[in-house]
């Protein structure tokens, strides 16, 4: 029987469910799975994007170690596709490759004063405070006023983070650094900035509402923002989410504010403009144009342009992936250029056989961790049926990659090591009645997960 020996590169939620996928399918050949994933952990955004106070979310994570735990993939931590391997590694090695590399970086926003001191990527704050070890340790909370543009679930993940009390979050897994980080956190008012109207909104009902539950914050709501034209109101009355939505603002309309010591204030039809420098480079003011619906479910600017104080600026307008040595990119949308996980040449329709995508690289970045699993569907159909063309390597035995790790010293991690990173996170965790409590500078992760 045939084998077919594939490369997955990177461990997120897409990766893992294309290998479980494979090894599930109907096929006429054998399979042999390596997992590249470039941190000493697997799962991706679920563990260094997911809110570390949405544990059930997290908890995806142990589906996902089932997987893993099976023993019939084979994952190699701690190995940077680009730098520790390359593309014409694994054709020597492997007939076929399936980037699952996601994405990590902010997607741009072209208003000036972007650049100032103070403005911020919620990327970067996303990793800081779930604990990845690629960025720095500590982080300027400084800010008693904060401005969040965005209106989706990463903008209410950021404003809720940066909102908290940092003892609500101790029963969490954040790491030490930064419950003192959120700790010396002077913040009192936390301005959330959306274009559109409330009923255009793209958060889900259950992570609005928990805003709505946090200790010691308001909700702010401004009556403004509920003037609904004829568009909003039929997206009230026909959309079941979007009626969920607009019941809780209401509720929060009615709510008497005043008590709590911080506030977190939601302005809808309020378009970013401009950062204002305060004369040193750091961020002084938001100024926004008022917007007001087209009719047509979008909005035109007023011209009325207004501006609140702020001293820092997270940008949560989306995500960005990032390029790959070798293979194809759409520099415009951020992904891998692909029909159905196919790669293809960027500017043409041409097939780059062998080279498969799947996940947010392939997409773009948007849609739950679910999505990821009929993405890596309908790409691993694709990698069955394509058997002609998968490439023929020289070198396909499975002790040739480990033998290349080591030659070149990549001091990579293997199940075993995440399971000693999970257990020694976990050992961290629990005289504080804490489910884990995150190992955070990468060399310490290898050195737990390799038991130096
Ligand atoms: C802040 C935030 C909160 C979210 N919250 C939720 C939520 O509550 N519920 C939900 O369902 N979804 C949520 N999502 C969405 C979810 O995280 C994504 O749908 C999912 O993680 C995408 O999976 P992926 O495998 O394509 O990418 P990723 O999860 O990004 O995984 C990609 C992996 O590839 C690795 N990689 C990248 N480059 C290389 C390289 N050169 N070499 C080797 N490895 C590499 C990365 O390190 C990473 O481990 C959230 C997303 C974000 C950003």
């Amino acid at each position: 029987m045939t084998k077919l020996r594939l490369a997955i590169v990177g461990a997120g939620p897409a990766g893992i469910y294309a290998a479980d996928i494979l090894l599930k399918a109907e096929r006429k050949f054998d399979v042999s799975i390596d997992l590249f994933e470039q941190l000493p952990a697997p799962y991706g955004l679920v563990r260094y994007g997911v809110a570390p106070d949405h544990p059930r979310i997290k908890g995806i994570i142990n589906a996902l170690r089932d997987v893993l735990d099976r023993g019939d993939i084979r994952i190699f931590g701690n190995v940077n596709f680009g730098t520790d391997i390359t593309l014409d590694d694994l054709k020597h090695h492997y007939n076929a490759v399936i980037f699952s590399t996601g994405a990590i970086q902010d997607a741009p926003l072209d208003i000036p004063g972007i650049d100032l001191d103070g403005s911020y990527g919620a990327a970067e704050f996303v990793s800081w405070f779930d604990g990845h070890p690629d960025v720095p340790r500590t982080w300027p909370l400084e800010a008693e006023s904060v401005a969040v543009l965005g209106n989706g679930n990463v903008a209410l993940d950021v404003s809720r983070i940066l909102a908290k009390h940092a003892e609500d979050l101790l029963v969490t897994e954040i790491p030490d650094n930064v419950y003192e980080g959120l700790k010396q956190s002077p913040v009192t008012d936390v301005h959330v900035f959306g274009r559109r109207g409330p009923a255009q909104v793209k958060f889900t009902p259950l992570e609005l509402r928990e805003l709505g539950e946090l200790r010691d914050v308001d909700m702010v709501v401004y009556d403004e923002d509920f003037d609904y034209d004829e568009a909003s109101k039929a997206a009230v009355a026909s959309n079941k989410q979007v009626m969920v939505i607009d019941r809780v603002l209401q509720q929060w309309r009615t709510r008497e504010v005043g008590q709590a010591s911080r506030r977190l204030h939601l302005h809808f039809y309020a378009k970013p403009v401009e950062l204002v420098d305060d004369g040193t480079g750091k961020v002084a003011a938001i100024r926004y144009e008022r917007t007001r619906p087209d009719g047509e479910g979008g909005v035109v600017g007023t011209g009325e342009i207004r501006e609140i104080p702020i001293q820092a600026m997270y940008r949560a307008v989306g995500y960005f992936g990032s390029p790959l040595d070798g293979v194809p990119f759409d520099e415009i949308h951020g992904v891998i250029p692909n029909h159905e996980g196919k790669v293809l040449e960027a500017g043409s329709n041409e097939r780059v056989h062998g080279v498969y995508a799947t996940g947010w690289i392939k997409r773009g970045p948007v849609g739950l961790i679910g999505h990821t699993k009929s993405d890596a569907m309908e790409t691993i159909s694709h990698v069955i049926n394509d058997q002609a063309d998968w490439w023929s390597p020289v070198d396909p035995s499975e002790e040739s990659i480990v033998a290349m790790l080591d030659e070149r010293g990549v001091k990579y991690t293997d199940l075993d090591g995440w399971h000693h990173l999970d257990e020694h996170e976990i050992a961290l965790g629990a005289p504080h009645d804490r489910a884990r409590v995150k190992v955070v500078p990468r060399d310490e992760m290898v050195r737990i997960s390799r038991a130096e």
